[in-house]
């Protein structure tokens, strides 16, 4: 029987200084597995358009050892993007996905593929239990993230759940078919369904470099999970809408009777201001959510590449053999 072969997909942005730490702990791993399960690995480095030496460094990498290869992006995709083009070009039977930065114990390997081996899961996937090292701030806004989100989507999201994992062949196929554009991956990974074991791990410390996500980044990240597996958002406007108008009748009645009691007396023109105002900053408020929703169907309909390559190890071959 051939042996079966498990690609380690690795996104990368600015990696250099973590990727030789990442590349020495990887290769113990895949001993580790050949011995244990008799199968190969192959690892594919996904650069995502770095400035420092990463591309240099996987070139390097990929003309001395066999199994590993890599992809270069033309510029910053971001991590999604990375995501999806290793998962395209993985051959594996199984593809993990995996952050070079190390917080992701490579250990957890032999787990996750004695987890799919008993043929119950078509998932390991790893989830945080400790945030430890991580901002009070950032913790307390992620912990609401995940409330809000598995309140108002379908779409059920574990707290701490991260994008490492080992997937069969058969769920990546799943994940592949969703095409779109604006790629939130802890929704397409619980939307497409499989059944998941989730094996639970320590936050650890990034071995070199910083990292690549702002407090903001994040942020805007959390809306576009909300906007993508929801359309809760859209209801909660026409609710807030009718709210307003039953409170704007309201007030012309008493405003009505105030006049037929009391006459007319010029006046309250502070309070109207206040209101003319709120009822604006709502409106716009409305609109902006409204736009969110325009402004990502406008960039699926545009039907724009995920990611864009600039060289990839086969084409770093080829030039080799002219
Ligand atoms: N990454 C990427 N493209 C980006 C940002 C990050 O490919 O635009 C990669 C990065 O190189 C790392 C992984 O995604 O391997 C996770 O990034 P990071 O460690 O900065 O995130 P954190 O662990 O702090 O959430
Ligand atoms: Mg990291």
């Amino acid at each position: 029987m051939e042996s079966r072969l498990i690609s380690v997909i690795v996104p990368c942005y600015n990696e250099e200084a973590a990727l030789p730490l990442f590349l020495d702990a990887l290769r113990k791993t895949s001993a580790e597995l050949y011995d244990e399960f008799s199968c190969r690995t192959e690892l594919l480095f996904v650069d995502d358009g770095s400035r420092d030496g990463t591309l240099s460094v996987l070139r390097r990498a990929a003309k001395t050892e066999r199994n590993v290869r890599y992809l270069s992006f033309s510029r910053n995709f971001g991590k999604e993007a990375a995501m999806y083009a290793g998962l395209q070009n993985a051959k594996g039977d199984y593809v993990v996905i995996m952050d070079a930065d190390l917080q992701h114990p490579p250990g957890m390997l032999r787990e996750m593929f004695a987890v799919l081996q008993s043929g119950e899961y078509d998932c390991a996937a790893a989830r945080r239990v400790s945030r430890t090292g991580e901002p009070p701030l950032r913790s307390f806004f992620s912990r609401r993230f995940y409330r809000v989100m598995n309140r108002i989507s379908d779409t059920e999201i574990v707290e701490g759940a991260c994008d490492f994992r080992m997937m069969t062949r058969r769920m990546v196929e799943a994940v592949l078919s969703l095409k779109e554009y604006n790629r939130f991956s802890k929704g397409i990974f619980s939307w497409v369904g499989f059944r998941t074991k989730w094996l639970p791990f320590e936050n650890q410390e990034r071995v070199a470099g910083e990292t690549k996500w702002s407090f903001w980044g994040l942020l805007l990240y959390a809306a576009q999970g909300i906007v993508g597996f929801s359309t809760a958002p859209l209801v909660l406007v026409a609710i807030l809408g009718i709210f307003l108008c039953v409170c704007s009748l309201l007030m012309a009645l008493y405003i009505v009777v105030k006049t037929l009691l009391f006459g007319d007396p010029v006046g309250g023109w502070p309070s109207m201001a206040c209101m003319v105002t709120f009822l604006g900053g709502m409106e716009l408020f409305c609109m902006g959510i409204l736009g969110e929703y325009l402004a990502k169907t406008y960039l699926e309909v545009k039907r724009r590449p995920i990611y864009v390559l600039s060289e990839t190890d086969e084409d770093a071959k080829k030039s080799e053999n002219f």
